[in-house]
């Protein structure tokens, strides 16, 4: 039985290659014995390291030497030890270990280095044309899309942390995650593979986790043609107690743009609703043509069919046969409780404080199905989140 365990080691020296591959080599004796392993063996991709560990020749340089000297006092204190030389191909792990893509990318296209074997130069040649450097910073170049930041692992995690739980994070998995990440400008390989598992260590995302998951759908008709005219209307409630007494959050979803408002609120009323309406809706996004809600007391009321009358709004009941006439709503209203839930877990009686950013997150979060996010809908442009400032990107 055996394991793999996988290191890179950084020299802070100058080093020529041998002594690189000597370097390797004592670096991972000290490793093993560190581990109280007895039996090893080693597989080198260095002929010269191979035959002068098994003495098949003498070496005269003086550095070498002192190298080999130090690889056998080490080399002696296992019980078995056998040194294998194999050619460089089939030592791929120890090739991609070596060395991060950026640099590899930058060595070739700074200083023109590349791999002795040419049939890889040509490959490389090809892969390389994609990127671009500027400023000493790579992007790499795409059709009919911006330039994308190439980002280093350490980077690509910062970047991957914030959007997925700072400010504007929405604990976006998947697609949407990847998605959101590469139109902020960013990029790196294995972006799929490393969002996924950054989601699978998210504490919140594991903790909240949907039972149920639907498929992302294909994209349902919508009988309406412009923004900011239908808006589905709905409570969720109530909440742990807030400051000033908060226990409900009204929510209203445009049809068109799914763009989301809301607000705290103390007491599910019709007065609280027809501010609401007047103030967060008709007053920003003009007087809707139609109001969808369910027939919940603080709707059906005197006071919000005046108020709708007035204005010559058309409210709509949610029928109790089809419930689903207010599915959006439903949807969208599932999803802030979603992003609230995760969001409020530690911020618990100051959800309020916490609801404006989670609203913002999830207005700008592009829909998996769509790749446009209700602000992109809305205002045609993507919307400016915190972490474009911190890495920045052309984007
Ligand atoms: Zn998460």
């Amino acid at each position: 039985m055996g394991a793999t365990l996988h290191q890179a080691v950084t020299l802070q020296f100058k080093a020529t290659n041998n002594q690189v591959e000597y370097e390797a080599l004592i670096v991972g004796l000290n490793f093993t014995l560190s581990m109280a392993v007895k039996c090893i063996q080693v597989f080198s991709d260095s002929q010269l390291v191979a035959n002068q560990v098994n003495r098949a020749f003498e070496t005269k340089d003086e550095v070498l030497k002192k190298y080999l000297q130090q690889a056998q006092s080490l080399i002696a204190q296992f019980e078995d030890f056998s040194l294998t030389h194999i050619p460089r191909e089939e030592n791929q792990v120890a090739d991609r270990l070596a060395k991060c893509w950026i640099d590899r990318i930058l060595d070739f296209l700074k200083d023109g280095i590349q791999p002795d074997n040419r049939q890889e130069a040509k490959k490389l040649k090809l892969d390389f044309a994609k990127y671009i450097l500027i400023n000493d910073e790579l992007y790499r170049k795409s059709y009919a899309k911006p330039l994308t930041k190439c980002l280093r692992l350490e980077e690509a995690k910062e970047v991957m942390e914030a959007v997925h739980k700072r400010e504007c994070g929405t604990h976006a998995r998947g697609r949407s995650l990847v998605m959101r990440i590469i139109r902020q400008g960013f990029f790196w390989p294995n972006i799929h593979k490393d969002a996924q598992v950054f989601v699978e260590k998210c504490f919140q995302c594991q903790y909240y986790a949907d039972m149920h998951r639907q498929p992302a759908g294909y994209l349902k008709p919508i009988h309406l043609s412009w923004p900011f005219a239908i808006w589905g209307l709905d409570f969720l409630g109530s909440m742990p107690t807030a400051m000033k007494n908060y226990k409900w959050i009204l929510v209203t979803v445009d049809y068109f743009t799914k763009w989301v408002e809301a607000k705290p609120l103390t007491h599910p009323t019709a007065q609280n609703v027809e501010n609401f309406l007047w103030a967060n809706i008709a007053c920003r996004y003009g007087v809707p043509m139609v109001i969808i809600t369910d027939n919940g007391t603080s709707f059906a009321n005197q006071w919000i069919h005046d108020f709708c009358g007035k204005h010559q709004i058309n409210l709509k009941y949610a029928s109790v046969r089809y419930p689903h006439t207010n599915g959006k709503a439903e949807t969208a209203n599932k999803n802030i409780l979603n992003i609230l839930k995760k969001r409020l877990d530690s911020a618990k009686a100051c959800w309020p404080e916490e609801l404006p950013g989670a609203l913002w997150a999830y207005n700008t979060i592009p829909s998996e199905v769509t790749q446009k996010s209700p602000f992109s809908f809305s205002f045609e442009e993507d919307a400016v989140i915190p972490v474009e400032l911190e890495h920045y990107s052309p984007g």
